[in-house]
């Protein structure tokens, strides 16, 4: 058994690990240890279908200490005029720059790539099997605990007969290449989430006809409109006066149905099929572009959850759908974030990483270790760092909200945390709220619009949440 000592033993080198790692490497002397069983930096991202992107404009996601993208707006596709949305591969090779150029020369890091940790601080080598006890001075920050499901690395919780060809959405691109090429003319997408999104995307934009795509949608979900997302002056409107909207539909909002018709109505959400009613909100992100693609999809099977995939047809919660024999079936099913339940972050000498901002994996994190280095006991650091939970369902979005609003209100109070915040490149909107010349009175009108309804959102918040319980 191999020994070694740190301040930090941080698991996992995924976007919460590294954001994590980075700025507590910026805020403090300390010693960190990252552990992980991928072979590169970067997490999921490593096994992502070629063609993923991020959700939200490259400007606010990654680490605090480095840019990721350089601030270009896309000029085609759906995205066309917005903020450009990093890929997979660029996302890794980010973390692959961070890792070689900022953490490991800072000589405060050792990286151990392809181990796995087997609990009480010991990891062992995916390769050699060898094994190494870590004495931690200070503490364990679990990294891992809203890992993300994907499609290449899960499996699927359906019967699968002899013969049929299911692949998940990375082997898409290779079709042409792959042996699996032979007569893929008919395709069927199995789940509803983005990752099912990206891959009708994909399919119809690489030359598939409408028609030879059947998508199977166990629940219609409610989706972000881009647009409120975008970090640029010009969309202040949208973005800043965007969240305006939405806290006056909180703060209005008799019931979660309520809530969710004024979010649509204000141009916050966006759903594909606007004669179904979405009973799922995770938070994925489109524009309106890519509903207008996916709309061209008219076979759209509504018959609940995938049991099993027979030679010549599906078994359905909801019954048999006939499919022809050459059906090429793309598993789109993996859960990306399965719900567990909330812990406190900060527990004596282990961290426990989760949101304290949604949807923000990355900016949480980051703000997690700047309370780590500057605050007192866990009592005062769970206080500023309270945990917000994931949402699935649409009532979950009003717990989720309610948790978001607390924290925010939290760090408007603590005027070091708030200006770390608004210097925080992982703040989508701070440089936008501080940027704001002070004679610009729409702007500086629209600021306080959207206090005012964010205090009347908090209050209106409690009726909600009890509406939804009853
Ligand atoms: C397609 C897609 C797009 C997304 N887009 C966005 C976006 O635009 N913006 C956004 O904020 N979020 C987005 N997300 C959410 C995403 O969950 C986060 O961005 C983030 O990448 C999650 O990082 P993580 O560190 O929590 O998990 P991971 O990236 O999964 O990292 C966890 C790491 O822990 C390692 N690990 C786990 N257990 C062990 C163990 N026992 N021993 C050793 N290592 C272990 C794993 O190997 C992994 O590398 C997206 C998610 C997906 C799937």
């Amino acid at each position: 058994m191999n020994r070694i000592e740190t301040d930090y033993l941080v698991i996992g080198s995924g976007a919460a690990g590294l954001a994590f790692a980075d700025t507590l490497l910026d805020e403090t002397d300390a010693r960190i240890a990252i552990i992980d069983r991928h072979g590169k930096p970067g997490g999921h991202w490593n096994d992502a279908y070629s063609f993923v992107t991020l959700h939200q404009p490259s400007a606010f996601y990654g680490v605090n200490s480095m840019a990721l993208g350089s601030r270009r707006k896309d000029v085609i596709g759906p995205n066309k005029g917005m903020d450009e949305l990093a890929s997979g591969p660029e996302i890794a090779a980010y973390y692959d720059q961070l890792m070689n150029q900022k953490l490991l020369p800072s000589g405060r890091v050792a990286y151990h790539p392809m181990c796995n940790h087997l609990g009480d601080n010991a990891f062992e080598s995916v390769l050699s099997g060898a094994r190494t006890q870590v004495h931690v001075r200070k503490k364990v920050v679990d990294a891992t605990y809203h890992s993300p499901a994907v499609p290449s690395t899960h499996a699927p919780r359906f019967r699968v007969a002899d013969g049929v060809r299911l692949l998940p959405p990375n082997a898409l691109p290779q079709l042409g290449v792959s042996r699996q090429s032979k007569a893929a003319r008919r395709f069927v997408i199995l789940g509803a989430g983005k990752t099912a999104m990206d891959a009708c995307v994909w399919l119809l934009n690489a030359g598939a006809e409408p028609d030879a795509i059947a998508w199977v949608m166990p629940r219609d979900s409610w989706l972000v409109n881009r647009v409120t997302t975008q970090p640029a002056p010009e969309f202040f409107d949208q973005s800043i006066g965007g969240q305006a909207d939405q806290m006056e539909a909180f703060a209005k909002a008799t019931s979660t149905a309520d809530l969710f018709a004024r979010l649509e109505a204000c141009g916050a959400l966006l759903r594909i099929h606007s004669d179904q009613t979405p009973t799922m909100f995770h938070l994925a992100t489109i524009t309106p572009g890519e509903i207008d693609l996916l709309r061209k999809i008219g076979n759209v099977i509504r018959k609940g959850r995938v049991q099993a995939i027979e030679a010549d047809h599906l078994v359905l919660d909801g019954g048999r759908e006939p499919m022809p024999t050459d059906t090429l079936y793309i598993d789109c099913t993996a859960s990306a974030v399965e719900p567990r339940p909330l812990q406190p972050i900060f527990q004596r000498d282990k961290l426990l990483l989760q949101l304290v901002r949604l949807p923000q994996p990355a900016f949480s994190a980051a703000l997690v270790a700047y309370v780590e280095a500057h605050y007192g006991d866990d009592e005062e650091k769970n206080r500023l760092c309270g945990t917000v939970p994931f949402p699935h369902t649409l009532d979950d979005y009003l717990r989720s909200m309610a948790a978001n609003l607390r924290n925010q209100f939290q760090w408007s109070q603590d005027k070091t945390l708030r200006q770390w915040i608004r210097d925080s490149r992982l703040d989508g909107f701070g440089r936008l709220m501080s940027s704001i010349d002070p004679q610009d009175t729409h702007k500086l009108a629209t600021v306080d619009r959207l206090r005012k309804n964010a205090v009347a959102a908090m209050a209106n918040l409690p009726r909600l949440l009890a509406a939804a319980s009853r």
